[in-house]
């Protein structure tokens, strides 16, 4: 398919008169993930944010399916994405609870779930009854990120964003997440990360690069490495 789900257009943003976001204008079609690059500063996390909760203070519109974000209810805004944060909220609840958030789903559905989230090693250790201890105390890093997924996947939600979620997390269990990130299939997904990998890079269907809040430079990886620009000067900084 290739639709578009998110439509960002015109979309500026200032605190004060410090402008943060400049006239960043893009398109996510359906199924697809795309990569938010930029320095520290550059208006990632506030671009983001945008694309979730409504902003009347902005100028430009966010919409999803054609729809202006400001005019969904949040019950419907809270179903269609789901959020990956770096610290996700655990309960002292089971690893079942948490993941389904305390309702009842069908068995099949929660396997494929916990299969699909790369939660079964997880599950096969400890069990689906397995107390997850105070803010997730019981729980790795990585598996809380993951339960994160799986609450999203449990939703069926059509987007999923995800800001800089594993840069608390050890280069290889950051880079595995990013990888099951990845290679969700059915849902669009937008992943903001500072991680100059190429290995990963490569998998994104388009990577915009934020400088000073501005959409500097887009393409895919390769496109980008190869024109030489912005994007290829900071990727070769980093390498
Ligand atoms: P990034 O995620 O790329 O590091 P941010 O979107 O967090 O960038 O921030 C972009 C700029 O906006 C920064 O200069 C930051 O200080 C500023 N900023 C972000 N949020 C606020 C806020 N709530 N109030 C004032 N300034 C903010
Ligand atoms: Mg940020």
């Amino acid at each position: 398919m290739s639709e578009p789900i998110i439509e960002v257009r015109h979309l500026s943003k200032s605190f004060g008169t410090h402008v943060v976001l400049r006239d960043v204008d893009f398109t996510v079609n359906h199924g697809d993930v795309t990569c938010v690059i930029g320095a520290s500063g550059s208006g990632k996390s506030t671009l983001l944010r945008l694309l979730h909760i409504p902003d009347d203070n902005t100028s430009g519109q966010v919409l999803f399916d054609g729809i202006d974000i400001r005019r969904l209810t949040p019950e419907s805004l809270n179903s269609l994405v789901s959020v990956v944060q770096q610290n996700v909220f655990v309960f002292n609840a089971s690893i079942r609870d948490n993941i389904t958030m305390f309702r009842a789903f069908p068995q099949e559905t929660l396997d494929e779930v916990i299969r699909r989230a790369h939660l079964e090693e997880l599950v096969a250790r400890r069990g689906l009854d397995a107390l997850c201890g105070e803010g997730g105390c019981e729980l790795s890093g990585g598996e809380k990120q993951r339960i994160a997924i799986a609450r999203a996947l449990l939703k069926q939600s059509s987007i999923l964003l995800a800001d800089e979620a594993t840069a608390a997390l050890d280069a290889q269990t950051a880079h595995e997440i990013t990888q099951d990130i990845l290679s969700l299939t059915g849902i669009t997904r937008v992943v903001v990360t500072h991680r100059l990998e190429a290995s990963l890079l490569e998998c994104y269907d388009e990577i915009l690069v934020l400088k000073d809040g501005r959409i500097a430079e887009t393409g895919t990886f390769a496109e980008l490495a190869q024109r030489g620009g912005y994007f290829s000067a900071m990727y070769k900084l980093a390498h």
